[in-house]
Formats: structure tokens, sequence, C-alpha cells
């Protein structure tokens, strides 16, 4: 987790533990789990709010062996 914020330095970040899908919402880290998919810690800079999103470490494995994460983005 960073320590400061990645876009303007301020060391107050705010974090909090939060699901990757809902009911309705989108499915942000897909093939992660029927019962319980992989979450974020988000951390917002109280200066800037510039939002950062981390998987848990412990669910980092989950995303390793999703099929629907590929090894490199399709990006030109
Ligand atoms: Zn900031």
């Amino acid at each position: 987790m960073v320590q400061k914020c990645l876009n303007c330095g301020n060391n107050d970040i705010r974090v909090a533990e939060v699901s990757s899908t809902g009911s309705y919402g989108p499915d942000l880290l897909p093939g992660t789990g029927i019962f319980r998919h992989a979450k974020f810690q988000v951390g917002v800079c109280t200066t800037c709010g510039y939002t950062h999103f981390f998987v848990l470490s412990e669910d980092i494995e989950k995303v390793k062996k999703s099929k629907k994460f590929r090894g490199k983005f399709d990006l030109e």
C-alpha cells in the first residue's frame, strides 16, 4: 500500500475495504469467485481526491487464477 498520494505526495490517505462487484454493479475483478469475489482496498487522497485501488494481498492469487484476466493489454 502506498504511504503517499501518487499524484500530489500528500500522506493523508483514507483507506477502506470494498467489494469488487455487487448485485447490479459492474464486476471489476471477474472470475475471482462466486461466493466471495476478490476485494479491494481503496485509498482516497484527502488533498486532491486521487483514488488508489489495490487488490487485497490474500486475493491476488484469485486474480492470477482467473481465466478472465490476460497477461497484457490489447491496446495499440
Ligand atoms: Zn493527492
